[in-house]
């Protein structure tokens, strides 16, 4: 058996990741309403009664918005540390008692056949986190709205055989684009978001690693393009003797839209 891997959306549009390993099905966030959701899990044959949890990386509205309305349809329970369920509790509605799963960050834990762990990381959120997962033979890592690659995030995502990697913006369009300036400062920030410079330097890390498949997500609208992405991170990589295709495979994920589910 192999871990499979699709991406529901990602973006500040909504963010939902899945994730499966022989009778255990997780979304990692759920950031677009229930219904979008459904939607997307359907157009990939998943039927959401298979789902076992939903893992919150932070409380930020893309990334929770359809988990409430999803616990309550289908009696899901939701994980996240004690710092994030404070924060998001009041924007998730009513949650039955016994689906609030308050995790550790830095400890194991197993969700029936796939083992998790999450991780600190840089955001400005209360308590945000990274995942890995792993099926006592490959490991899956998780990384999106991080404004800095930290060792503790290397510490815990090298090794990994798929990366879902933030590739957020492009520093110069964000410079000269519409946001305003306390939001380009955020952005930024070691608070904010991943540059497509940051991921490419990043991903050159990851594939020495020993990483097969690298999956360029929560792509800013405003502030990026999917082929400047790939091809920043692309250029990166060549610059460093690794080549695209050859070595590893890299791919964008759409914003709204699945992806294709991926074996490894
Ligand atoms: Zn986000
Ligand atoms: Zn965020």
């Amino acid at each position: 058996m192999k871990f499979k891997y699709a991406s529901i959306s990602s973006g500040s549009c909504g963010n939902c990741h899945y994730i499966n390993y022989k009778d255990t099905s997780l979304l990692v966030d759920s950031g677009l309403s229930g219904k979008k959701t459904q939607e997307n899990l359907n157009s990939l044959n998943i039927d959401p009664k298979s789902i076992n949890g939903i893992l919150i990386t932070h409380e930020h509205k893309d990334h929770i918005k359809g988990a409430g309305i999803l616990s309550r349809r289908f009696d899901l329970p939701i994980y996240a540390n004690e710092k994030t369920w404070s924060a998001m509790e009041k924007d998730l509605g009513k949650i039955n008692d016994k689906n609030i799963k308050i995790i550790n960050n830095n400890k194991n834990f197993d969700i029936k056949d796939i083992q998790i762990k999450s991780f600190e990381i840089n955001h400005d959120a209360i308590d945000p986190v990274g995942y890995t997962f792993f099926n006592g033979k490959d490991k899956i890592g998780f990384i999106t709205d991080v404004g800095l690659i930290t060792d503790h995030v290397k510490e815990n995502i090298l090794g990994s055989k798929l990366v879902v990697l933030e590739s957020n913006h492009d520093e110069e369009m964000l410079k000269i684009g519409p946001y305003p300036y306390y939001l380009k400062k955020r952005v930024l920030s070691k608070l904010g978001h991943l540059s497509n410079t940051q991921a490419g330097n990043f991903a050159a890390e990851l594939v020495k690693a020993g990483a097969k498949n690298i999956l360029l997500a929560h792509l800013s609208g405003e502030n990026n393009f999917p082929a400047l992405a790939f091809e920043t991170v692309k250029q990166i990589l060549f610059e460093k003797g690794i080549k695209v295709n050859e070595d590893f495979s890299m791919a964008v994920l759409k914003r709204q839209e699945s992806s294709c589910l991926y074996e490894i």
